[in-house]
C-alpha cells in the first residue's frame, strides 16, 4: 500500500508522530479537522485503533432508564425535557424503576444506564431509592448513573460535598458515572446554549471527586451544533489533560447532535462524514483514553459499521429503552433496541470480531448455547 499516496504531504508528519507514539498537539488537531482527506484521517485513526485493540469490537448488553424528564436547565440543544407542546412530564417512582427492570429480566443485561433531567424537587432519598430498586431486582448489575450535572444537583439537595455525595451513592449501588452533563468545554457555547447548567470547571471538579472515591467515568463530546473546529480541539485537549490527572475515564463517546424538536432545529443534522471525522480525531488526540465509542443510536448502525475502521472500537449496547434522542419513530414509540444477534451481525459484517464486554471492558464469557444460537440463527 502506498501510504504517501493515501496521506499526502499534509498528513505525513502526523503519520510519523502516530508511528512513534508521539502525542498530537492542537495544531495537529486543527489540521485533522480541516483537511479534505478524510480517508487519510481514518487511516491514521485505524492504525491506533488496531494497535490497541486489534480486530476486536466491543458491545455491552444494557438497559437505559430515564427516571424523569422534568428539568430546570432548558438547554437549547435538548429535546428530552418536558415542555408545553413537547414531551409530557413524568417521574418514575422507585417501584416503577423496578418494573422497568423486571421487564427485561429474561435478557442477561450486565449494565443499567440511568440518567434524567434536573428535577428541583426530588429529595436525596429518591436517588438512593432508585439505586436500591435496581440492585434489588438485579443485585449483580453494574449501575452507570447520574451525569456530573445530576451529581451537582444531588449534592445540593443532600447538602454534602461532591465526594461525600458520591460515596453515599456508591454505598447505595452506584458503580460508575456516564459521560454527558457538559457537552463541550467552550465557555462561549456554555453561555449561549446551556447557561443554567454547570460549566467545564464544575464538571471537572465532579470528575476529580469521582476519581478520588474510586468511581470510573465516561466522557462525551456533543458536536454538530454551533461549535468551531478550535472549540472541538480544545474540548479533546482538556479531556486529555484531565485524564492525565485522574486516569479514571474509560471511554469517550463523540455524540452527533440531533436538532429535531430542539431550539436549534434550524441547523442541519451532522452528516456521516462529520461523524466519522469526529470519531477518528478523538481516537488520534485522546492517546490516554482506552476506548472510543460509536454510539449506534446517534450515528446509525450503518455509520457505526464504517466507524469501526475509523478509530472506534466499541458500538455501545443493545440499549433497551433509550429516550434522550430518537429518530424515525412514531410519536410515543421511543424504544430502540438492537438484539445481541443483530449487534454481532453488524460487527461481523463490518469485518471485526464482536466481543461482549462488561462495564469495565472485561470480556463476558459466552455460554456455549448462546454461541450456538448465534451461529444457527
Ligand atoms: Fe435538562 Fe439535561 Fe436536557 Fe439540559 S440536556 S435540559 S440538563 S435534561
Amino acid at each position: 500500500m502506498n501510504i504517501e499516496r493515501i496521506l499526502g504531504d499534509e498528513l505525513m508528519p502526523i503519520h510519523e508522530k502516530v508511528l512513534a507514539g508521539v502525542r498530537l498537539d492542537e495544531r495537529d488537531g486543527r489540521l485533522l479537522y480541516c483537511t479534505p482527506n478524510l480517508t487519510g484521517v481514518g487511516y491514521l485513526a485505524n492504525m491506533v485503533r488496531e494497535r490497541v485493540h486489534g480486530d476486536k469490537a466491543y458491545y455491552v448488553r444494557n438497559q437505559h432508564i430515564n427516571y424523569t424528564n422534568i428539568c430546570n436547565k432548558f438547554c437549547k440543544f435538548c429535546s428530552f425535557y418536558a415542555k408545553k407542546g413537547g414531551p409530557a412530564p413524568y417521574t418514575l417512582t422507585p417501584e416503577q424503576v423496578k418494573e422497568r427492570m423486571r421487564q427485561y429480566l429474561h435478557v442477561p443485561i450486565t449494565e443499567v444506564h440511568i440518567v434524567g433531567g434536573i428535577h428541583p424537587k426530588l429529595p436525596f432519598r429518591y436517588y438512593l431509592d432508585v439505586l436500591h430498586a435496581v440492585k434489588e431486582v438485579r443485585p449483580n448489575v453494574h449501575i452507570k448513573a447520574f451525569t456530573a450535572v445530576e451529581i451537582v444537583q444531588i449534592a445540593e439537595v443532600a447538602r454534602m460535598s461532591y465526594e461525600d455525595t458520591l460515596c453515599a451513592l456508591k454505598e447505595a449501588g452506584l458503580d460508575s458515572l456516564p459521560g454527558g452533563g457538559l457537552e463541550i468545554f467552550s465557555r462561549r457555547i456554555h453561555d449561549e446554549l446551556f447557561p443554567r447548567k454547570i460549566d467545564g470547571e464544575e464538571w471537572s471538579e465532579v470528575a476529580r471527586a469521582a476519581a478520588r472515591v474510586g468511581l470510573t467515568q465516561y466522557a462525551t463530546m456533543l458536536y454538530g451544533h454551533i461549535e468551531t473546529v478550535e472549540e472541538r480541539v480544545e474540548h479533546l485537549v482538556r479531556l486529555r489533560e484531565l485524564q492525565d490527572e485522574t486516569g479514571h475515564f474509560l471511554a469517550l463517546t463523540p455524540l452527533s447532535f440531533h436538532p429535531e424538536d430542539t431550539e436549534l432545529d434550524h441547523l442541519p443534522h451532522p452528516t456521516g462524514y462529520d461523524d466519522l471525522r469526529n470519531i477518528a480525531i478523538a481516537r488520534l488526540m485522546l492517546d490516554n483514553f482506552p476506548h472510543i465509542k460509536s454510539f449506534w443510536i446517534m450515528n446509525t448502525p450503518a455509520v457505526t459499521q464504517v466507524a469501526l475502521w475509523y478509530g472506534a472500537d466499541d458500538v455501545d449496547g443493545t440499549v433497551h429503552e433509550y429516550e434522550i434522542t430518537y429518530q424515525d419513530e412514531a410519536p410515543g414509540e421511543r424504544h430502540q433496541v438492537l438484539t445481541r444477534h443483530q449487534m454481532i451481525q453488524m460487527i461481523r459484517e463490518a469485518g471485526r470480531i464482536p466481543v461482549e464486554r462488561d462495564s469495565h471492558y472485561n470480556e463476558v464469557p459466552q455460554r456455549p448455547e448462546e454461541e450456538r444460537l448465534v451461529v444457527l440463527a
